[in-house]
């Protein structure tokens, strides 16, 4: 399927204790979950600026800015779903997303499959549409001290078929 826009998007929380840690929409076990205005879905959130960003759409704080109440907790699930039908709006379907979660611990191995699956269901794409890797950054910097959790999405658009106005 050919590509016709792409989009990078970018996204970092610090951790702390007692707050739940939510990846791809899929819920975590960990002693530190990240600290936003909402639920702090570093995988989606990058999901939603690498998507907006292939469509040429404003920015993640933009569209849902943190000042708003409406975005408290906000559960990141509503949010790309909001993105997304901007995006079909703008003309554009989603024909794949590459993700890469950077976090040190936990061990993101064993919860692969269910954020590749929660990200597809997601973007209404098929689960061979979604990719997902985890690094862990060897120690060093905030990611590496286990403070803080990161991804970096590539996200790859096509433009809709424009029907004819008669
Ligand atoms: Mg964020």
């Amino acid at each position: 399927m050919a590509i016709d826009r792409v989009g990078i998007g970018t996204d970092l929380h610090r951790l702390a204790p007692g707050r739940k840690l939510v990846l791809g929409h899929v819920a975590i076990d960990h002693d530190k979950g990240p600290v936003g205005h909402s639920d702090g879905d570093v995988v989606l959130h990058a999901v939603i600026d690498a998507i907006a960003g292939a469509a040429g759409l404003p920015d993640i704080g933009e569209m849902f800015p943190d000042t708003d109440p409406a975005y408290r907790g906000a559960d990141s699930g509503t949010l790309l779903a909001a993105a997304l039908r901007r995006v079909v709006e703008a003309g554009y379907a989603v024909v794949n997303v590459d993700v890469t979660i950077h976090a040190e611990r936990p061990r993101l191995s064993p919860h692969k499959a269910a954020i590749r699956a929660e990200v597809a269901r997601l973007l209404g794409v098929a689960n061979e549409a979604v990719s997902i890797k985890a690094k862990t950054n060897e120690g060093q910097d905030a990611i590496g001290r286990g403070e803080a959790i990161g991804a970096t999405v590539v996200a790859g658009l096509r433009k809709l078929e424009v029907r004819s106005e008669k």
